[in-house]
């Protein structure tokens, strides 16, 4: 199996897209022919999430043997990294809703499904291309993203890992898991301004010149953990697969039944992979992307036409803060039935003037897999404390986005009865203030505060990474201007050449 660019004919192994991630004309690689009904319930059925992971990775990650892809596997999601041993459970809500929980990994965010197993996949892909330089991640992030990978990557041999958040676009919980982060390959700073900032400037470092010379001469290769590295994208297949195999053996829906799922987006990585669980033949029906009031992709779902041009919001849900979806365009090319030069077009029309518009046949045809809907802040928090009250359960921001979303087309009759499964992205726990807000509780300074007095009146137990964090130092105080972003790089670049000898 190779991977070719979503925006020409170039063509390369698994092990190089895994090291480079990007195309070099700019596209995003995806697989040169697409593995489609490939896995039935009668196949998989009995399996554990492990065995079905390693299922899902033999199609794409051909570059590696049966017994490297089980190692890893292995490594990534055990009872060290999961704190569920089925890795992701199902929760069941009514016979005609589930909630399948990504959230007990090391983080508690969905992130960690993936991040857990990239390191592996880009150190055996480093290997296999022989490459001698040791790689540093650079990553910005709004939270989730940058503390998964610094999990993920935490003394790994071979790795380092810089990430930068903004210092007034972190939720206070994300702040203390980033700045008391544990590992000697770390380094982890604030920046002064929002998370655009601190991507674009990345960005800008990650692509001077100067600084790439420096640190090659240095020995050090930068590299990156985005949503868009197919390491991070394709093993988010294996827990839609695992979720439809709960399904049928709890005897939720029959096996082959159709459901529709409904996926809490951001940068689209989470339901693409929901999309391709369906091409390799899970029964999904519908595809329902649910955003917060950033609600870009409803539009499009809508109307066909993509339109950046619009206000940007500050939500409850703030990794779904987005208004440039990057897994998107991977998106494109199937509605564009792999016509690459149409996608070039998409994108420079999106880069030209923030906006794009596929015909109406190709808008029907997606509509058939794929549609939107958003709720705004108040709603979310009157999702949270209707379901809480109703049922027992706690939902994060995030999923009760999708929960929303889920409601509304529940009201409308728009479901025609199939069962539904709302992935959930976060644990509730990692969002006190907009918890205490929903649930009416009183809001304080100190999360862990807020953690208590929600606690009190759930008695859901505290998880052991959020546990253990109270008492951990504060390692990273670093609060830097962005213009600082570059040499705060060539400084960690020194250390790790340093290190190194
Ligand atoms: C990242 C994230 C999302 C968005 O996922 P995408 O794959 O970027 O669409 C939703 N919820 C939470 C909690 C996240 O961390």
């Amino acid at each position: 199996m190779n991977f070719r660019s979503t925006r020409s004919n170039e063509c390369v192994s698994p092990s190089f897209a895994l090291l480079h991630g990007l195309a070099q004309d700019g596209g995003l690689y995806v697989p040169e022919t697409f593995p489609e009904n490939v896995l039935s319930y009668a196949d998989l059925a009995g399996k554990s999430y492990q065995d079905i992971a390693a299922v899902v990775m033999s199609h794409f990650f051909t570059n590696f043997t049966d017994d490297e892809r089980k190692k890893m596997i292995a490594a990534a999601y055990n009872d060290t990294t999961f704190r569920d041993d089925r890795i992701v459970p199902l929760h069941s809500i009514d016979t005609d809703l589930s909630i399948s929980e990504l959230f007990h990994g090391r983080t508690l965010a969905f992130k960690d499904l993936a991040l857990s197993l990239f390191p592996y996949l880009l150190t055996a892909a480093k290997k296999q291309e022989q490459e001698e330089r040791e790689i540093l991640i650079l990553t910005a992030t709004s939270g989730d993203t940058g503390k998964a990978a610094l999990e993920g990557f935490k003394d790994v041999a071979g790795t380092n890992i810089m990430v930068f958040y903004p210092s007034e676009g972190v939720s206070p919980m994300q702040k203390q898991q980033m700045q008391k982060q544990e590992g000697k390959n770390v380094k982890v700073s604030a920046i002064h301004g929002n998370f655009d900032d601190a991507q674009s400037f990345l960005k800008r470092v990650f692509t001077n010149q100067e600084v790439n010379d420096y640190a090659n001469q240095k020995g050090v290769l930068f590299s990156s953990a985005n949503s868009i590295n197919i390491g991070r994208l394709f093993p988010q297949i294996a827990y839609y697969v695992s979720t439809y195999v709960s399904l049928v053996d709890d005897g939720a829906i029959a096996a082959d039944e159709p459901f529709d799922v409904v996926v809490p987006t951001g940068n689209f990585g989470n339901i693409l992979a929901g999309f391709f669980a369906k091409k390799m033949g899970v029964p999904i029906h519908q595809l329902i992307c649910a955003s917060n009031k950033n609600n870009v992709l409803t539009d499009f779902f809508e109307t066909g036409v993509y339109d950046m041009n619009r206000q940007f919001y500050t939500t409850d849900s703030p990794s779904m803060d987005i208004l440039l979806s990057s897994n998107f365009e991977r998106f494109l090319f199937y509605v564009a039935k792999g016509d690459c030069t149409k996608v070039a077009q998409w994108e420079k029309d999106l880069q030209d003037t923030g906006k794009m518009a596929v015909s109406a046949d190709e808008l029907a045809e997606l509509r058939r897999n794929f549609i939107g809907g958003w709720v705004d802040d108040d709603e979310t928090e009157a999702v949270i404390n209707h379901v809480y009250n109703d049922f027992g359960y706690l939902l994060d921001p995030h999923t009760a986005v999708a929960y929303g979303v889920f409601l509304n087309r529940h009201k409308q009759g728009l479901d025609q009865g199939r069962h539904t499964v709302i992935m959930a992205t976060a644990h509730p726990y990692k969002f006190p203030p907009t918890i205490c807000k929903a649930l009416a509780l009183p809001a304080q300074d100190d999360p862990f505060a807020m953690l208590e007095e929600i606690r009190g009146i759930t008695s859901m137990a505290l998880p052991k990474p959020l546990l253990d964090l109270k008492d951990k130092a504060v390692r990273f105080r670093d609060s830097i201007p962005k213009e600082d972003m570059k040499s705060a790089v060539l400084s960690f670049v020194d250390t790790i050449a340093a290190t190194k000898k």
